[in-house]
């Protein structure tokens, strides 16, 4: 009996459905389903707003939004074929890279929410060094911040991530990633004093949200995914001009997880990271979207070649065309009314976007240029210079821990350039620079002092270690033969090593103790590793 009325309420409740699909003036609806990426919030208003306000229907849509499933990514939703549609941000650029068919339709928040979020004992992000914090293994815009501020991975304690800011205060965890729309709200209300890390201001700038489906449903439908894609943006703009009725909206149709407060908090900060003075809702800008990949390949979670092609929604596409004569209606009626003005008017706003994500692009890639050697991509001297400042000055805080420093030279590299030309020294200075790289801890601040010089500073190291590491390089590398043009080239070289702060307080110093044990390292007959005095007695 229970059977047979479960299974009449199925029924009945199919019906239902198939009526509300087939609703609109008889025209049938096509279901889709939006996978998002967390629960119900601000975050998703555009979307709401689309089914609230009848866009999608009038793009002959029946949408059907799905909150986040524990512990399930919206990819793997969207590319088993359970989702069309899916919420993800910069990780998709990682997708892809890894060959996965996920495209990017529009993104939404141009820059990214992600933040470090700390007590405010934390006064420097540096003085996380040592401590607990909660960070999500794809996280990568956050590593690579953390670590161009000198905060490799192993130099914190990373716990995992209970996606609770109450654990920060309590004093459990004394870090946590989260999203400046959200954790800050929270966090305030507690009355918890603390402050906010943006991987914005070290250079890396990488998307937030992105609307994005696989290449089967594209192959299948791309006019359903344009219009799809282009209800969801009207309901962005709709959104976004009326906050508080979406925050009312979400409220009454999605649940009352959060405040209208924290809802309008949230809608406030991701007006300042879409940009909508200045950029379009959606708008995409391929060299961004590389240079992310670009940060991903530096981790290593992407190869150096990677291949997005196809990633990107080719807006030139077929689109839904009764979308697309009403568009063409209303601009003629635009342009009729406005004139000639509105055109230019739209021409230099277009021009303008496109230069600004053009200097966005250029930006970080200064940043990032300015601080690397081009022959290599290893840290140039202008960053070692402010890197061993910043370790003297942590080490100094925690009770001067000792940081070594190798000074590494290569030997007789001048007949080498003379017999072979410079390319040939060229390629053995990139095959020293690889192998120092792929050789050292993810702590140690591997540079290309100039020349053939290298030097090495490897925070928490005292001279004992830092020399049988060095040791274990020079033997590596001198029976480690460089090809090139048909030739196997020998190399040695010879390095100084010095500790702080035995050698003395100040950068100089220690400097100029590792140059002096380098320099006996050469008139010692080269080829090998001294110590900035004799070693002690074993
Ligand atoms: P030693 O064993 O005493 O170190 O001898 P060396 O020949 O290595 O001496 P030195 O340090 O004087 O020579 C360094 C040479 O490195 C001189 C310079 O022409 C060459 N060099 C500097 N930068 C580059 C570069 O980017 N590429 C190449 N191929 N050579 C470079
Ligand atoms: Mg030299
Ligand atoms: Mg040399």
């Amino acid at each position: 009996m229970r059977f047979f009325s479960k299974g009449l309420f199925a029924c009945a409740a199919l019906l239902l459905l198939s009526a509300a699909v087939h609703a609109q003036n008889g025209r049938v609806l096509e279901p889709v389903v939006l996978q998002l990426k967390w629960k119900h919030q601000f975050q998703f208003a555009g979307y709401y707003a689309a089914a609230e306000k009848g866009y999608y229907r009038e793009a002959g849509i029946a949408v059907d939004i799905r909150e986040a499933q524990e512990g399930r990514d919206p990819v793997v939703s969207v590319l088993d074929g359970s989702a069309d549609f899916g919420i993800g941000a910069s990780e998709l650029a990682l997708h892809r890279g890894m060959g996965k068919p996920v495209v990017v339709l529009a993104v939404i928040l141009q820059h990214s929410p992600l933040v470090l979020l700390t007590g405010s004992d934390v006064k420097m992000v540096q003085d996380i060094v040592g401590k607990r914090v909660m960070l999500l293994p794809q996280e990568a815009e956050l590593y690579a911040y953390l670590q161009g501020q000198g905060v490799s991975r192993d130099r914190i304690i990373q716990v995992p991530h209970s996606f609770s800011s109450e654990d920060l205060v309590k004093g459990r965890v004394d870090g946590l990633s989260g999203y400046s729309t959200d954790e800050p709200f929270m966090l305030n209300q507690m009355r918890f004093a603390h402050n906010v890390f943006s991987p914005r201001s070290g250079g890396i700038d990488f998307y937030g949200d992105a609307l994005f489906t696989s290449e089967r449903a594209l192959k299948k439908d791309a006019r359903r995914v344009a219009a799809f894609r282009d209800a969801s943006l009207r309901g962005w703009k709709y959104a976004m001009e009326h906050p508080e009725e979406i925050a009312d909206l979400i409220i009454a149709r999605y649940g009352k997880r959060h405040s209208r407060e924290h809802l309008l908090f949230e809608a406030a900060e991701m007006r300042r990271l879409m940009q909508l003075q200045l950029i379009e809702i959606g708008h995409i800008h391929p060299g961004r979207w590389s240079a992310i990949a670009a940060v991903y390949a530096e981790f290593g979670m992407l190869p150096a070649q990677h291949d997005l092609d196809g990633f990107i929604f080719d807006s030139a596409a077929p689109r839904d065309l009764a979308w697309f004569y009403r568009g063409i209606a209303a601009a003629l009626a635009a342009a009729l009314l406005g004139g000639v003005v509105a055109v230019r008017q739209m021409t230099f706003n277009r021009r303008l976007r496109n230069q600004l994500d053009d200097i966005q692009a250029l930006q970080a890639q200064l940043v990032r240029q300015a601080l690397r050697d081009s022959l290599t991509g290893l840290y140039n001297r202008r960053y070692f210079d402010e890197a061993l400042q910043r370790e003297l000055a942590l080490a100094r805080r925690q009770n001067n821990y000792p940081v070594s420093l190798v000074m590494i030279d290569i030997d007789r590299f001048k007949v080498l350039n003379d017999n072979h030309g410079h390319q040939a020294g060229d390629a053995v200075l990139q095959a020293l620079a690889r192998y120092l790289t792929e050789n050292s801890r993810a702590s140690d601040i591997v540079c290309r002092w100039g020349g053939e010089e290298f030097v090495i500073l490897m925070p928490h190291t005292p001279l004992e270690g830092a020399l049988q590491r060095t040791e274990v390089w020079r033997e590596s590398f001198s029976k480690m033969p460089v090809s090139f043009g048909g030739l196997l080239l020998n190399n040695t070289f010879s390095a100084g090593v010095a500790v702080w702060p035995v050698v003395g307080v100040s950068s100089t110093a220690l400097l100029r103790a590792a140059d002096d044990a380098l320099y006996r390292a050469k008139s010692e007959g080269r080829n090998r590793v001294c110590p900035d005095a004799p070693a002690p007695e074993a």
